[in-house]
């Protein structure tokens, strides 16, 4: 068995990997880079032949993971794709969402190629979805490997997966939360018997501070939006559609609940309702804290969002005070909810903007965050800088395991091999460096694009 990195890059980018083994192969993950447009988005499927792939397996919904599947699809028609139930329904409404997105920006930005696929194409994969349940071993067509699906404990229905072939194991985490968030619990990862671990490395530059506790952590928010209702004030929480929209709905409900926030309206926006529709959908049905509490109807502070703005377009919302906006994107892409709307809303000092998650240092959210009092800031080529008055915090809140967890994982796994996949170099050097204390008989791999690596 062979594994080749198909990621363009050492990052968080066009997830994807590639594992063959004679004339078998199956492909894991098929993102898109967040911040790339046109084919230099894609992941470079170069070693895989057309219609050779055996199956293709889908660890979880985020954009990472899935925006390139219509495209590596369209060379592997018939193909299957094995993931979750709840992974492949959200899977379809992202990718119909990034129909619209890349339509517009074929327009906005001259990207002649998008969008990459159309709707007709999304509805025509879903012959080839097949869904599986966790833990339950199953058979790979056509190759005698044997696969199974582990919570990962980082989005709903996010999955790690486990090949095996013969007497040798695969285990490829991809994005992993160990520990429980409001909606999402702890994964539930195997830890014997596995040869091969592949395995994400997102927070290895973050040291949490040693008195952390996600308990902490939200009541420190609790204080900013009392605080700010007291002056008047609103706050905007920055979010990802998909994940942190429905956790940050729940927790403020908790909040609200406990009586640590005061009564005030929470508008949630654009793609980050259509994908709370289906959290709720699936309520009763996936590993979760809460089943059968409904997001869009339990909610109390929740406005039930209204269909408005143009299609495929963000909705405008409207200013008013004492009110919480749970907007997307989470690092205020430009031409997003939260970047439009925080365009016009950080120059009031009664505002404060709240950041629950992870923001790339070349993205509008980070230079927000990493802004002085009064300092000017362009949000978006097509808006007038603004002085940001509003006070700005960020919170510990993510759906992403700390180094330490990782790091303590694979120490129990102990693999004969590790590939790090799904981080920076700055953060790959952290584990490397723990792991030369940690881990001797383990051998540790930064794949770089196409090369083969001999796993057994
Ligand atoms: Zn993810
Ligand atoms: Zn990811």
């Amino acid at each position: 068995m062979r594994f080749r990195n198909l990621t363009r890059r050492r990052e968080i980018g066009a997830n994807s990997y590639l594992l063959e083994s004679g004339d078998h192969r199956i492909v894991l993950d098929a993102g898109m880079h967040p911040k790339e447009v046109g084919f230099d988005a894609l992941p470079d499927f170069g070693p895989l032949p057309h219609e050779a792939a055996d199956a293709i397996f889908i660890t979880h919904a985020h954009h990472d993971h899935i925006g390139s599947l219509p495209v590596l699809m369209r060379k592997q028609p018939h193909t299957p794709v094995f993931m979750t139930e709840i992974t492949g329904e959200i899977t379809s409404g992202m990718l119909h969402n990034s129909v619209n997105v890349m339509t517009s920006q074929r327009m906005e930005l001259g990207v002649q190629e998008y969008p990459l696929f159309t709707h007709r194409e999304l509805d025509e994969n879903r012959a080839h979805y097949i869904y599986r349940d966790l833990e339950r071993s199953f058979e790979v067509p056509n190759t005698g490997w044997q696969a199974s699906l582990f919570d990962a404990g980082h989005i709903l229905g996010s999955s790690g997966v486990m090949i095996r072939e013969g007497g040798s194991t695969l285990f490829y985490t991809g994005d992993v939360n160990f520990e429980p968030q409001t909606i999402s619990m702890a994964a539930s990862f195997p830890t014997e018997g596995i040869d091969v671990l592949v395995i994400e490395t997102t927070r290895g530059t973050y040291q949490r501070p040693a008195d952390y506790t996600r308990k902490g952590e939200k009541e420190r928010l609790a204080t900013l939006i009392r605080d700010t209702f007291d002056a008047n004030g609103s706050v905007l929480i920055p979010v990802f559609a998909l994940g942190k929209t429905q956790e940050v709905m729940l927790m403020l409900h908790e909040l609200h609940e406990e009586g640590l926030i005061p009564s005030m309206p929470l508008h949630i926006g654009g793609l980050g309702t259509k994908i709370t529709v289906l959290y709720d959908h699936y309520t009763d049905r996936a590993r979760r804290n809460y089943p059968g509490f409904q997001l869009l109807e339990d909610v109390k502070m929740l406005i039930r969002p209204e269909k408005r703005g143009r299609r495929g377009g963000p909705r405008q919302f409207t200013y008013q005070p004492r009110t919480v906006y749970c907007l997307s994107s989470g690092m205020m892409t430009e031409g997003t909810t939260s970047n439009q709307f925080a365009a016009r809303f950080i120059d009031n000092p009664r505002n404060a903007v709240a950041f629950v998650g992870y923001t790339d240092p070349e993205s509008p959210g980070y230079r927000l965050r990493h802004a002085k009092p009064g300092e000017k800031i362009k949000l978006s080529p097509d808006l007038p800088a603004v002085e940001a008055h509003a006070r700005i915090e960020s919170y510990d809140l993510s759906a992403h395991a700390t180094r330490e967890q990782i790091a303590d994982y694979v120490e129990k796994v102990r693999p004969k091999k590790l590939i790090m996949v799904h981080g920076e170099e700055d953060s790959q050097a952290w584990f490397r460096a723990r792991f030369s204390e940690s881990l001797h008989g383990t051998e540790i791999i930064q794949p770089e694009l196409h090369q083969p690596i001999d796993l057994w």
